[in-house]
């Protein structure tokens, strides 16, 4: 697929699903790709946030390519937070993957120097194997902890797990389907309304279940 493939399916995707059209907005997902590749494959359609899942590789793209030189270019960091990796995000404006408070502290105070903040996304424990998230009973405490950072908490972040050979195609679907339901009601339940959902494999149930961000990276480059 392309680009415009992948938002032309988001839009038929929203229509079926009875969502106004854009409400399911790409976050084009460039870790791994060279800048060059991005501008071919991204930004020559148009200007989408660009969600990054490595802080270093981050970094470098963002020195070589200031947004400022690009009207609309925006840096989403997707990936997993470490305490010595924090300083690299400056350029970013929305961080998707917060799972401790202290995360947010540290935001919060490198946006000092900064001199402007990220807004972030909590990410939700997807109750498989996998160690990253915050546990559904957790979050009510958790947003509560991390607003108290004065950082603005937009809504609720989730990855699919891999579910493994042994089930079928439909019972993979109908697990994936009943996490991402269960994130649109916890953020719901919650007051936020950004629902960061969905990669390449499974953006079709994301938009089914009211994903606002969704996450697509190798079907952009294939
Ligand atoms: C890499 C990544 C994606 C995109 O996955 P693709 O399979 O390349 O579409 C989405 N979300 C997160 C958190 C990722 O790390």
């Amino acid at each position: 697929m392309s680009l415009p493939e992948v938002v032309a399916h988001l839009r038929a995707l929203e229509a079926e699903a009875g969502r106004e059209a854009g409400s399911a907005k790409l976050v084009a997902v460039t870790k791994g790709q060279t800048l060059e590749s991005i501008e071919r494959h991204v930004l020559a359609h148009g200007t989408y946030p660009l969600g990054e899942g490595r802080a270093q590789e981050l970094r470098d793209k963002a020195a070589e390519r200031p947004a400022s030189q690009y009207p609309g270019w925006e840096w989403h960091y997707i990936g997993p937070l470490q305490r010595n990796k924090i300083k690299y995000l400056r350029p970013v404006t929305l961080v998707h993957a917060i799972e401790a408070v202290w995360q947010a502290e540290a935001i919060a105070e490198a946006a000092q120097k900064w001199g402007h903040a990220p807004d972030l996304l909590l990410q939700l424990h997807n109750g498989e194997e996998q160690k990253h998230g915050v546990p559904a009973d957790e979050l009510a405490e958790t947003l509560k902890s991390v607003r108290e950072t004065g950082l603005t908490v937009r809504g609720l972040m989730v990855m699919a797990p891999e579910f493994g050979e042994d089930l079928t195609q439909a019972e993979t679907e109908t697990r994936i389907l009943r996490l991402f339901t269960d994130t649109a009601r916890h953020a719901h339940d919650l007051g936020l309304s950004e629902l960061s959902m969905g990669m390449s494999g499974d953006y079709p149930l994301a938009v089914r279940a009211g994903a606002t961000l969704v996450r697509v990276g190798r079907s952009l480059f294939t």
